[in-house]
């Protein structure tokens, strides 16, 4: 045994024979950054980093792992903002990058599909799409660092979500090592395949506790020729609501993105991000952001967006808007939205609640929860943003200015208990997109106890019965 670790030194030393050099790392100052979080939220330990190469690797690896009984936490970008890669602190469990495994494989411009290795960025795999001619209609603002086994480990959202569903609705196959180090071979193209259980959509949103996903076959789509973007300053979250649904019923199909940003958010921006600007005249309490994108030829969305701008303005819902002239003036209206996550990092200690309702309830959830927190802790800085086109808003809570941020943060359970009363009494769910990781598992009896939760462990028992893979997440 490594006396600082409960993992035996004879499986370190396989792992080394099996990985060679550049597929393990076990030097502390070369493991430190995979044992952190994103949101500096765990500081774990580890004995080892693996970063196999090859599809066959990973199932070694694997394997050797479950026969010694080690527990794995496969991990991507690292940029989970629950701590789903965190490894733990005792320094029991290894840690299985997938980074170089950052093929794409094949692009097939008639099936319109990609079949990609897990460690590919989302911009790596976006880019490649694009050189191609496809679009690969996933965007979220961590696209540079989080990688394809990631985000369809979490089943990311993000801001296409309003069109193109989420990463769930973009897999047709999956491969997949096993906890016992088996290879499931499923990546198939097909758009019907009705032959049993959908294995694949188990593994989507898993959050690497049932295997480790190693390649996937994406849908693609058509590039748009048009693409419009717009940000508007309206007057309430009920007028964003109402922009969105006038915008539906002028032409559904062409909204790409629907996000909303509260004032002090933008302001937060503002303040902490160089470089960025507001191109309005004067600030407002709460904006939209708009992008209309669409395949078709000469469709004139920017004329179709003044119509729409225009009326909304005369019905007072809007006060001001711009439409991007360009690329580099449409970049810097999604750097205002991209940039939240980063200025409010800067800002202080956060607690974050990443939550969604029905459309239609999105205004009522804005105005309850900031009502909701502001009465527990005086000067706190709520921050909702998101994506209001599928009723998914980041109830982010900043800590006051001036307050230690231990003592914010130890408030985190009564705020979280604060905003999911709220979201309970709208039919929401207490986690949209960013899933469950270390930070929320003891939510789950409460929001999906009884028989679901019962499912979901027999689930976990039937494929990982040693229960080594990314042990102490999802599941309380
Ligand atoms: C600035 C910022 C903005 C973000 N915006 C969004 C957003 O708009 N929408 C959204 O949905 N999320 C967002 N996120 C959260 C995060 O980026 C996503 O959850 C992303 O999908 C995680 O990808 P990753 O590669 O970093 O995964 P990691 O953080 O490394 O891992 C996440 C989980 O997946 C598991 N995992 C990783 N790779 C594999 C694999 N190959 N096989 C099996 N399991 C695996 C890990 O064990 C862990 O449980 C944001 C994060 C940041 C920091």
């Amino acid at each position: 045994m490594d006396p600082l670790t409960a993992v035996p030194a004879d499986l370190i030393s396989a792992l080394q024979s099996r990985l060679g050099p550049r597929g393990i790392l076990t030097d502390p100052a070369d493991t430190a950054p995979y044992c952190e979080d994103w949101r500096r939220l765990y500081r774990g330990r580890t004995p080892a980093v693996l970063r196999p190469a090859t599809t066959e690797e990973v199932a070694d690896a694997v394997r050797l792992c479950a026969v010694s009984g080690v527990a794995i936490v496969p991990q991507g970008g690292n940029t989970s903002m629950v701590g789903g890669a965190a490894v733990s602190e005792d320094g029991s469990q290894i840690v299985l990058s997938l980074s170089r495994l950052n093929r794409v494989r094949e692009i097939d411009p008639i099936d319109m599909t990609m079949e990609i290795e897990a460690g590919v960025t989302l911009k790596a795999a976006q880019d490649a799409a694009a050189d191609a001619g496809a679009l690969l209609p996933l965007s979220i603002s961590s696209e540079g660092s989080a990688q394809i086994g990631g985000v369809l480990a979490t089943n990311a959202g993000g801001n296409n979500t309003v069109r193109y569903g989420n990463a769930r609705d973009l897999v047709l196959g999956l491969e997949v090592v096993l906890p016992d180090g088996q290879v499931w071979h499923g990546l198939r193209r097909l758009h019907k395949d009705n032959t049993g259980y959908c294995l694949r959509q188990l593994f989507v949103g898993s959050e690497g506790t049932l295997g480790i996903i190693t390649a996937a076959v994406l849908k693609l789509y058509p590039r748009p020729r048009e693409t419009a973007v717009a940000l508007c300053a309206v007057a309430s979250p009920e007028a964003a609501l109402d922009l969105f649904n006038r915008l539906q019923q002028h032409d559904a199909a062409a909204i790409q993105a629907y996000e909303y940003m509260s004032g002090l958010g933008v302001e937060l921006v503002l303040r902490h991000i160089p470089g960025a600007a507001l191109p309005l005249e004067t600030a407002a309490a709460h904006y939209v952001l708009v992008e209309l994108a669409t395949s078709r030829k000469h469709a004139d969305l920017r004329g179709a967006f003044e119509g729409v701008l225009a009326a909304a303005m005369e019905a007072g819902l809007v006060a001001d808007a711009v439409i991007a002239e360009s690329g580099t003036q449409r970049a810097a209206l999604w750097r205002l939205r991209e940039e939240h996550s980063e200025a409010q990092k800067l800002a202080g200690a956060s607690v974050k609640n990443d939550v969604s309702v029905p459309v239609s309830k999105v205004p009522e959830l804005i105005r309850r929860a900031t009502e909701a927190c502001e009465r527990l802790v005086p000067g706190i800085r709520v921050v909702p943003f998101g994506h209001l086109g599928d009723g998914n808003i980041h109830v982010n809570l900043v800590q006051p200015d001036g307050m230690d941020g231990a003592a914010f943060l130890a408030l985190d359970h009564t705020l979280m208990d604060a905003v999911n009363a709220v979201v309970r009494a709208l039919d929401g769910s207490f986690s949209a997109e960013h899933g469950i990781g270390r930070l929320k598992p003891f939510m789950m009896p409460e929001w999906r106890g009884g028989a679901e939760l019962d499912l979901m462990r027999g689930i976990k028992a039937a494929l990982d019965p040693q229960g080594l893979m990314n042990p102490g997440k999802m599941l309380p």
